[in-house]
């Protein structure tokens, strides 16, 4: 029977893609009626593009994206801490990708519809509630726009694929209320500016209360990049954060300032901010670990189950690593709750630690430490914080994540084609 997937981002729609893979039947409910390429820049870790790569999709990703060649840390004095390469320059068999949220949700759902049929999404139907049948799961429909109740569909399960603000796993957790805001807000946008450093880097300056990171996401015709930035800034407690939508326009006087003399040799920060297209303004937010993901034929995927402040850039890739080794236990138990079972158990534990370690800062702590050490600056790194030391913080994360070098070259693939 039928795998019903609520959510059409990247989670479900990479969900969608490997159940087609195993040739297990599957529909997909969005609540949108159209999906538009929303959001800004995300970054794609390796073990999440080698999945997109055994899906088919490596042409698609270098036609939407960039290949991340270096990560690099920068005081808030703009002087270097920390930089390594990343993606295929590290030693990694498969590439990282600076890429628009948009843009990759837009080739995930082009490929699956080319390969399913139109059919496969159902566009405008929001998955309001759910019970249990004796053969599966019973899955009510509307048209939110309009409040119209579109009937229900009988699947073997129901997977939560709704994001952050996912209806059913407020359904299981009725007392959780919104997600949590930990006092950082983040101006988004994008800028038609210079290459800086490779061309193909990753930058963080700063420090948590004040930073601002960017990548390249695109070349332009002029020999420049388009660059996707975020400032961020820790704001006073009663600051009204609740306004959570992607798309809310941001002032450049609410953190323009804070950014205002960061002109460096390698970067005019200001300047970038000034030229942006657009700038959006959005809380960071992720949502407490939960004890239990799965119930009966319902479990939770990507943001639903665990989203995660974008810091050591995870999020999305760590829905898409669910959905793989969703379907891998679907390959192995049937669409059963046997499977639901064993893919919580393989990623439950693992993700919540990610959760709680981007709330420490994940490895942009180690701008803190720095700081800390030497808040006017400093000549020589080392005698601040010892490469060893960096070294250690940077590879330590990419261990929690799933993501350590070795570990990665030598396991065999989640889904075995
Ligand atoms: C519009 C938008 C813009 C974003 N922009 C950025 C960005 O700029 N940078 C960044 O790092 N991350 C961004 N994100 C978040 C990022 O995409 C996710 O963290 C990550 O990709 C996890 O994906 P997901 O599929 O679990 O959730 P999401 O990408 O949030 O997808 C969830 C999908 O479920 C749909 N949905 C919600 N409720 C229901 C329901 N009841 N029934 C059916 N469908 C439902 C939503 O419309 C959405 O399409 C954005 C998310 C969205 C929705």
């Amino acid at each position: 029977m039928t795998v019903l997937i609520a959510g059409a981002g990247i989670a479900g729609l990479s969900l969608g893609l490997s159940l087609h893979q195993i040739g297990v039947p599957f529909r997909i409910y969005e609540a949108v009626r159209e999906i538009k390429p929303l959001g800004v820049g995300i970054n794609l870790q390796p073990h999440a593009t080698r999945e997109l790569i055994e899906m088919g999709l490596e042409d698609g990703l270098d036609k939407v994206g960039l290949r991340t060649e270096e990560v690099a840390y920068f005081s808030r004095q703009g002087k270097l801490i920390w930089s390594e390469p990343r993606g295929m320059d590290a030693g990694y068999h498969w590439p990282q990708f600076s890429i628009h949220r948009g843009g990759l949700q837009m080739l995930l759902l082009e490929t699956l519809i080319e390969r399913c049929g139109a059919d496969v999404v159902k566009m405008g139907h929001a998955v309001t509630g759910w019970q249990e049948t004796e053969t599966g799961v019973l899955v009510s429909l509307e048209d939110r726009k309009t409040g119209t109740a579109l009937g229900a569909e009988e699947g073997s399960l129901l997977i939560a694929a709704d994001g952050i603000n996912s209806v059913l796993r407020a359904g299981q957790y009725p007392d959780e209320g919104p997600a949590h805001w930990g006092g950082t807000m983040m101006w988004r946008g994008v800028t038609k500016g210079p290459r800086f450093l490779t061309g193909r880097s990753m930058a963080m300056a700063g420090v948590k209360r004040c930073k601002f990171v960017i990548y390249p996401i695109g070349d332009t015709e002029d020999g420049g990049s388009l660059l996707n930035w975020i400032a961020d800034l820790t704001m006073p407690e009663d600051y009204d954060w609740r306004k959570q939508d992607w798309n809310r326009p941001g002032k450049l006087e609410d953190f323009l300032p804070a950014f205002e003399d960061w002109t460096f040799d390698w970067l005019d920060v200001p300047q970038i901010i000034r030229d942006a297209e657009a700038i959006y303004e959005f809380p960071m937010v992720d949502r407490n670990p939960l004890p239990q993901w799965s119930f009966g034929p319902l479990t939770l995927l990507g943001d639903a189950a665990h989203a995660m402040y974008p810091i050591g850039s995870n999020g999305a890739s760590q829905g898409i690593i669910d959905a793989r080794i969703l379907a891998r236990e679907i390959k192995a138990h049937g669409a059963t709750q046997a499977a639901l079972k064993s893919y919580e158990e393989a990623r439950r534990e693992t993700v919540n630690a990610l959760v709680l370690r981007n709330r420490g800062d994940g490895p942009d702590k180690v701008l803190d430490i720095v700081e800390a050490r030497a808040p006017d600056g400093f000549d020589d790194i080392e005698t601040v914080m010892p490469l060893s030391e960096r070294q250690e913080l940077a590879s330590g994360y990419k261990k929690i994540a799933g993501m350590d070098i070795a570990a990665l070259n030598a396991r065999g693939p989640l889904l075995e084609p």
